[in-house]
């Protein structure tokens, strides 16, 4: 019985390599067995790695089917209501979400801006649906134009300004601050209220706070490399 020398596999006597690490076979007392047929295959069986392609094409399959078969069940079978919209229209809204793994040359702040309008979309069915105190002009849809501009801000400072995680978290709480006091000022404006701000302020206090802090210590360079030390970032 000989073993490989590299990796101490057990080998078969017709071995002239190991068949793991491919290390040269040398027993000086026994010779290499040539004519018993090897236990190996000769050939390695390889399956052909899943493309981008097939991907994509599966799961727009997938989605165009489910979207299609609930539309004509609520045609023929359970009509009444357009209950087929939420899923025609989430099954859409997943697509654009795929968008970045079906195509990774796309260009992120477009694949952003399409799930923007995909999610305000996706909304404007649901007020179709539901249409009533107009909350999809007054609320829904400058709020998800709000998300969307404050990610696509990020994404820009992230990717031209090679931003570091702690100048990251600064515009990150920057944005969460604006956002919150954005959402106020609208549900007020929506309500017909006094247009002000009370429980967004205590969240922009914090982020201020916070903030401070960080801009510290991002300026002092000693604090920086301590917290970068210890935060392993
Ligand atoms: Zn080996």
């Amino acid at each position: 019985m000989a073993y490989c020398v590299n990796c101490g596999v057990e080998l078969d006597k017709t071995c002239e390599v190991c068949p793991l690490c491919n290390t040269l076979v040398h027993h000086p007392k026994e010779k290499t067995d040539r004519v018993s047929p090897s236990p190996y295959p000769s050939r390695r069986g390889n399956t052909d790695p899943v493309q981008r392609a097939d991907v994509t094409v599966l799961l727009s399959v997938v989605l165009a089917v489910t979207a299609i078969v609930c539309g004509l069940l609520n045609l023929f079978v359970f009509y009444g209501t357009y209950w087929s919209l939420y899923v025609i229209g989430g099954c859409g809204l997943l697509w654009i979400f795929c968008l970045p793994v079906f195509f990774p040359s796309f260009l992120v702040y477009m694949s952003l801006l399409l799930d923007g309008i995909g999610i305000a979309l996706y909304f404007g069915i649901i007020a179709i649906l539901h249409p009533g105190n107009g909350w999809y002009f007054a609320l829904a849809l400058p709020i998800v134009a709000a998300a969307t501009g404050m990610i696509l801000v990020f994404a820009v400072f992230v990717k031209k300004m090679h931003a570091s995680i702690l100048s990251g978290a600064v515009l990150v709480l920057m944005e969460v601050a604006m956002f919150t006091v954005t959402i106020e000022l609208l549900i007020d404006r929506f309500r017909g209220t006094r247009m002000g701000i009370t429980w967004s302020a205590v969240v922009l206090t914090c982020c201020i706070v916070i903030d401070a802090a960080l801009i510290t210590i991002i300026r002092r360079s000693r604090l920086r490399e301590e917290v970068r030390r210890r935060m392993h970032i």
